[in-house]
C-alpha cells in the first residue's frame, strides 16, 4: 500500500465529507511545481485557488514567516503589533484607501463588509437602511452574511437566509436601478466574478454602479477577494477603472498561503465599527502581519503585478489558441491578468475534466459549470504556462476524440 493509499483510507474516515478532493494527497511545492507524498510531481496552476500568490516555497515568505513565528505568533487585540501596522499603512497605500480591518478568510471579509454597512447607517439613526444588493452567480463566501450575499441559490439551499439580500443579473444596470431603494445600504460586487466561471464585469459597469450608490446615499463596497493583491496587473480590480468603493474585501493572495482576511475603507467609515461592535480573536496576529508583508514586498521587488498583465497577456492567447484548435469541445476563453478560463461547450463539466488533467500531471480547478479556471502564482514562468496549456490540449483532444 502507497503512502498516498493510507492516507486515502484514513481520510475516508475521519475527514468530514463537506469537500470533493481529488485523490491526491500533496506534500510540498516550489513555485508552481507541487509533490505529493509519494514523490509524484504537477504543474500547479491552480495557485491554491488564487492564493498562493508567491509560489510554493518563496524563501523570503519563508523566512519572514519563520523568522515571525520566533518572535511572537498571537498577541491579542488588547495590543497593537509592529507587523499589523505596518500592513495596515501598505495596505491602504496601496489600495489608495485610509483604514484596514482585519480578520482571517475572505468570507469573514465579506461578513465584516456586511455588519459595515449595516452599523454605518445604524450609528447615524437611520435604521432602515439596511438592505443590500448583490449579484447572481456571485460568490462572497459561506458564513451565514456571506452566504446571504453569495448568488449562487444551491450554495443557500437549507440554510435558511438571513434575508434583506436582492440579487440581481450581473451587468444589468437597469435591473440594478430598478432594485434600488431607500432602504439599500450597500451594492456589493465582484469586478470579474471568479467562482462564478471567471465573467468580467462589462465595461463601464464599476463606474456606473459606484455612481448609483453614491447618488443613493448607499455604500459601493467591491469584493477583491480572488481579483486583488496584483492578480489582473492592478493591485486591486477596481483600479482598472474609476470607480470608487467606499470599501473593498481582501484575502486569497493577501498572506500568500497564510491565512489572512482583511477590508479597506475611506476615512468617513472609520467610525462605522466603534470598539465592541466588531472583532476577532486571531484578526491582525503578527505572524499572518509579517506574511502579508513579506508577500507585498516580493510583489514590488520581483514586479509580478505588471508581470501578470504580461503573462495573463500570454496565457490569454495560449487559451484562444486552443479553443481555435479544439472547437469541439472549446467556447471561448475569457479572463484578465492571472485569472483566465477556458469555456468549455454546453454538455461538458469541467469538474469531470479535472482528473484527466491531474492524470496527465496538471492542476487547474473548475469555475461555474463548464470553465476550466487557470489561478497561477504571479511567479509563473512563460514556459510553465506553455507546458500547462499543452498538456490540457493533449487531453481535451483525446476527449474530443473519446466524444466524435
Ligand atoms: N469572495 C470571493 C470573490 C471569493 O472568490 C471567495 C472564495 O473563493 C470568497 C469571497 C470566500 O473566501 P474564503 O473561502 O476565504 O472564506
Amino acid at each position: 500500500m502507497s503512502k498516498t493509499e493510507k492516507l486515502l483510507e484514513s481520510a475516508k474516515q475521519h475527514l468530514y465529507g463537506n469537500y470533493r478532493p481529488a485523490p491526491i494527497v500533496l506534500s510540498h511545492g516550489k513555485g508552481c511545481e507541487v509533490f505529493d507524498v509519494d514523490g509524484r510531481r504537477w504543474l500547479d496552476l491552480t495557485g491554491g485557488v488564487a492564493v498562493s500568490a508567491v509560489g510554493h516555497a518563496h524563501p523570503k515568505l519563508v523566512k519572514a514567516i519563520s523568522e515571525q513565528a520566533a518572535r511572537a505568533m498571537h498577541v491579542s487585540n488588547y495590543f497593537y503589533n509592529e507587523p499589523n501596522v505596518l500592513l495596515a499603512e501598505r495596505l491602504c497605500k496601496i489600495a489608495g484607501m485610509d483604514r484596514a480591518f482585519f480578520c482571517n478568510s475572505g468570507a469573514e471579509a465579506n461578513e465584516a463588509l456586511l455588519k459595515l454597512a449595516r452599523h454605518h447607517f445604524y450609528a447615524k439613526g437611520d435604521t432602515k437602511r439596511s438592505r443590500v444588493i448583490a449579484f447572481l452567480n456571485a460568490f462572497h463566501g459561506r458564513t451565514m452574511g456571506s452566504l446571504s450575499m453569495t448568488g449562487t441559490a444551491k450554495y443557500r439551499e437549507g440554510f435558511g437566509d438571513l434575508g434583506n439580500v436582492t440579487h440581481v443579473p450581473y451587468g444589468d444596470l437597469d435591473a440594478v436601478k430598478a432594485a434600488m431603494g431607500p432602504d439599500v445600504a450597500a451594492i456589493i460586487v465582484e469586478s470579474i466574478q471568479g467562482e462564478g466561471g471567471v465573467l468580467p464585469a462589462p465595461a463601464g459597469f464599476m463606474e456606473a454602479l459606484s455612481d448609483l450608490a453614491h447618488a443613493n446615499g448607499s455604500l459601493f463596497f467591491v469584493d477583491e477577494i480572488q481579483t486583488g493583491m496584483g492578480r489582473l496587473g492592478t493591485w486591486f480590480g477596481f483600479q482598472r477603472g474609476t470607480s470608487k468603493p467606499d470599501a473593498i474585501s481582501i484575502a486569497k493572495g493577501l498572506g500568500g498561503g497564510f491565512p489572512i482576511g482583511a477590508i479597506v475603507t475611506t476615512e468617513a467609515l472609520a467610525g462605522a465599527l466603534p470598539p465592541g461592535t466588531h472583532g476577532s480573536t486571531f484578526g491582525g496576529n503578527p505572524l499572518a502581519s509579517a506574511a502579508a508583508l513579506a508577500v507585498i514586498d516580493i510583489l514590488e521587488e520581483e514586479k509580478l503585478v505588471s508581470g501578470a498583465r504580461d503573462k495573463g497577456a500570454h496565457l490569454a492567447r495560449l487559451l484562444s489558441e486552443a479553443v481555435a484548435a479544439i472547437p469541439e469541445i472549446c467556447e471561448t476563453a475569457r479572463g484578465e491578468g492571472l485569472l483566465q478560463g477556458l469555456v468549455m461547450k454546453p454538455g461538458f463539466v469541467a469538474r469531470d475534466v479535472l482528473p484527466k488533467l491531474a492524470e496527465a500531471g496538471l492542476l487547474v480547478t473548475a469555475a461555474g459549470e463548464r470553465v476550466l479556471r487557470f489561478t497561477p502564482a504571479l511567479t509563473v514562468s512563460l514556459a510553465e504556462l506553455d507546458e500547462g496549456v499543452a498538456t490540457m490540449r493533449t487531453v481535451l483532444r483525446d476527449l474530443a476524440r473519446a466524444a466524435a
